[in-house]
């Protein structure tokens, strides 16, 4: 029986050319008679619908080899060899990219990192120059490239703030990306991408309510309630690191004292180290430096995980999530701090929500993020899902 036997035919087609996506995602390789059961078609349409998306190079054919006697049968994935997309993620001090598959599995090559050009223009430059390079260098050309900032975009695409890269204030990085590349291109706040990546690569794949707070730097934190991601009427929301947590506190770059981020996560004990040693020390090599000169943080350590937990605390009571899920490497720092950062948090969360909620680390980096916003953005510009 065809899905949705009163909707006009088109609307039809793109359900099922969605669907057949999404249970090919799902399941990896699948055949013929396999989607065509799945998915509830006949056999004829489940033809066209392949004969569509093996055109539009959304999907590969391959064959593969009988166990027994009989001929080898044809089998179908998601794109991964023919064409590629293009994660790029736009961070303070690095950026790093990489290329995938419409599967969302990176190619050998990995990931690459440079660093944050000094302005907008060359910026811009070294995306569309890798994603080109990319291009000549595989097999196939790119189907899109999917783009990850900190900052606040609003619902058309302009970044309204970023604090921390200052040359993308006002910036639309999808309009300018577009104009240079002949591809699909999402950008995304790094947040967003990061609950899109714990929904199609992590752990949190079939959990309506989630909460991910990002502290790797700075600090964001993305919202999933209700299956439904919370940006706020314009797309400002989960701006968790920008809650006063301590009123005569340090001064933020948002303007504002004793904001969280200045006072919890990988950033501020960075900070803190770097003043102490009288030379900056960069999140990303935080861990590493207290290892090879065997420093003593557990001092800022014992602080960040004392604001931390405040916050964590506040967003159980707030949005009452099955999952927080937190990404940073701070508690890389002592193997017991996680479990010390969950005793505060229950000490200060109502008992009822604490106890429906589990709190972990996240397995993902922010490069799924990017690679996860395009992968949703191709899948959505194929037709709408729907729940099965
Ligand atoms: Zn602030």
């Amino acid at each position: 029986m065809e899905l949705i036997p009163d909707a006009v035919p088109s609307t039809l087609r793109k359900i099922n050319i969605r669907g057949t996506l999404e249970l090919l995602k799902l399941h990896g390789e699948c055949s013929r008679a396999d989607l065509t059961r799945m998915l509830g078609v006949s056999a004829p349409t489940m033809s066209k619908l392949l004969d569509k998306l093996l055109q539009d190079k959304f999907i590969e054919e391959f064959t593969v080899d009988p166990v027994g006697k009989g001929r080898p049968s044809k089998m179908y994935r998601l794109a991964e060899k023919s064409v590629f997309i293009a994660g790029v993620v736009i961070d303070i001090i690095e950026c790093r990219a990489v290329c995938a598959g419409l599967d969302g599995k990176f190619r050998p090559s990995g990931v690459i990192n440079f660093s944050t050009p000094g302005t907008y223009g060359e910026m811009l430059n070294l995306i569309a120059g890798y994603v080109k390079e990319s291009a000549a260098g595989h097999s196939g050309s790119c189907l899109g490239v999917g783009v990850s900032v900190p900052g606040l975009i609003n619902s058309h695409g302009h970044i309204e703030l970023s604090p921390n890269i200052p040359m993308l204030n006002g910036r639309n990085i999808h309009n300018d990306l577009r104009k240079m590349l002949d591809c699909k291109v999402c950008v995304v706040q790094e947040e967003y991408g990061m609950c899109m990546a714990e929904r199609q690569f992590g752990s949190s794949a079939s959990c309506p309510d989630f909460v991910l707070v990002d502290i790797s730097s700075g600090m964001g934190m993305g919202v999933f309630c209700g299956n439904r991601y919370v940006h706020g009427s314009h797309g400002f929301g989960g701006e968790l690191g920008h809650i006063t947590v301590k009123p005569d506190g340090p001064l933020c770059s948002c303007g504002n004292y004793g904001c969280l981020e200045m006072l919890a996560g990988d950033k501020a004990i960075a900070g803190k180290l770097s003043e102490k040693l009288g030379r900056e020390v960069k999140c990303r090599d935080l861990i590493r430096v207290v290892r090879e000169e065997g420093l003593d943080v557990s001092a800022e350590l014992e602080e960040a995980i004392y604001y931390l937990s405040i916050g964590i605390a506040n967003v159980i009571n707030l949005f009452n999530p099955s999952r927080v899920v937190i990404h940073g490497s701070m508690f890389d720092l002592d193997k017991e701090s996680f479990s010390r950062l969950k005793r505060t948090v229950k000490r200060r969360a109502l008992p009822p929500a604490f106890a429906t909620c589990a709190i972990q680390r996240s397995k993902l980096i922010k490069i799924h993020g990017a690679i996860a916003a395009i992968c949703a953005g191709i899948f959505e510009s194929t037709g709408p899902q729907i729940d099965r």
